[in-house]
């Protein structure tokens, strides 16, 4: 038996990783125990709910107000006594955030092996998203197994000179989570229940879903997103449904300068079946997170990113996704040709999956089955050599 642990600690981590934990639980020869550093709390105990997943431990690490380094240290002591506790064969992190770059980093100390699940992004700019981009980066050389979404990705690792026979393309797990949701509430539409009235009253509405949270477009850039947001809700023929990350730097943006208006449903941030329904009712979606940014195109949902660059160019190169930066008028500009102009709605909105074909899950646990089984062969062959001289 070989024990995976499998690192996380925010809501897109988790959203990510549920299918992989569920698919190396079922993998005969696998032990799976699961820990979240829970650095985003109340968005991470909602996927966890959803996802029916009841982690092994849970660090509790999330401060009000934490900073980066202050959240770092605490990280990187927190998971290097659970990996001392726990002796795992293998750690698996996910992406780019503190946690998977503290994760990889402690199990390096102790010389366990890393699997990295969507790896390979890269922005070019290590500002661009902050600090993810250099989260990610430092994962790279540590990992042992580099879980691919894309042949981009896989481009862009063996351009940093990681040995290509440890590089697997898979697909991004986040298409497994939606496939698996979509299929959950179209089984038992209660599960999003919630959206019903708001559904009711944008009826004969088109519907632009906004999200926004990147550090990166705190201060100037969401002040932009808030009045480009109040602009397009004076049409009569928008509704904007925009559930709004907690972070302080969003909400008191918003409340100062979108405040409340007819048009626009400023709500909670909405657990996974609820924006996965969010995301059907849309027409257009206004975005500046990662992972909509791949949820949208497996929708057939134009999706115009609030960002300069992107890591995750597939849904740009595809058609589905544009990149237009945080200007307001930029912002109001591109909505309303998506509104007015039906040939540029058509082109962009065409479902496809440029970010995988939601089997990855069972891919990777897979992989982490043989390598675990051949490591421990290897290390057994080596104890008995060992001993023999
Ligand atoms: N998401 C959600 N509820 C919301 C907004 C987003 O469940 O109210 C999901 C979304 O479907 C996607 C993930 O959260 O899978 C993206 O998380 P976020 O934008 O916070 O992080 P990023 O992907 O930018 O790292």
């Amino acid at each position: 038996m070989s024990k995976v642990l499998v690192i996380f600690g925010t809501r897109p981590e988790a959203i990510k990783l549920f299918p992989v934990i569920r698919a190396l639980a079922a993998t005969p020869g696998l032990t799976v125990r699961t820990c979240v550093t829970a650095q985003h709390r109340g968005l991470l105990d909602q996927v966890l709910a959803i996802a029916d997943l009841a982690p092994d431990i849970d660090l509790d690490l999330m401060e009000p107000g934490q900073t980066l380094d202050r959240l770092t240290a605490r990280l990187l002591t927190g998971l290097g006594d659970v990996m001392d506790a726990e002796s795992p064969d293998l750690v698996v992190v996910q992406g780019d955030t503190a946690t998977a770059m503290t994760g990889a980093l402690a199990a390096y100390y102790r010389k366990v092996p890393v699997a990295h699940v969507e790896a390979g992004l890269r922005s070019g700019n290590i500002y661009q998203p902050w600090p993810e981009e250099v989260n990610r980066r430092i994962v790279a050389p540590i990992a042992a197994l580099h879980f691919a979404p894309t042949e981009t990705a896989a481009d862009a690792l063996r351009r940093e000179t990681i040995a290509p026979e440890t590089i697997h393309v898979t697909g991004n797990t986040v298409i497994d989570a939606l496939h698996w949701t979509v299929d959950r509430v179209a089984a038992d539409p209660a599960l999003a229940a919630g959206l019903d009235e708001i559904a009711a009253r944008f009826a004969g509405k088109r519907i632009v879903l906004v999200t926004t949270h990147r550090r990166e477009n705190f201060g100037d850039g969401m002040a932009a997103i808030a009045r480009a947001i109040g602009r397009i809700a004076e049409r009569d023929d928008v509704a904007v449904l925009f559930p709004v990350h907690p972070n302080p730097n969003v909400v008191s943006v918003m409340d100062q300068i979108l405040g409340k208006r007819a048009n626009v449903a400023r709500i909670q941030p909405l657990d996974y079946p609820h924006f996965v329904r969010a995301l059907g009712l849309a027409d257009i979606v206004l975005t500046d997170s990662g992972g909509v940014q791949e949820e949208a195109p497996a929708l057939g949902k134009p999706v115009l990113v609030m960002r300069e660059t992107t890591e995750r160019p597939e849904g740009v190169a595809a058609g589905t996704a544009k990149l237009i930066g945080t200007d307001e008028d930029r912002i109001v500009s591109e909505i309303f040709t998506l509104l007015d102009d039906h040939a540029a709605y058509a082109a962009m909105a065409r479902a496809h999956n440029p970010f995988g074909d939601g089997h990855a899950a069972a891919r990777i646990a897979e992989i982490i089955a043989k390598t675990t089984a051949h490591n421990i062969a290897q290390s057994t062959a080596k104890g008995i050599v060992a001993h023999a001289v």
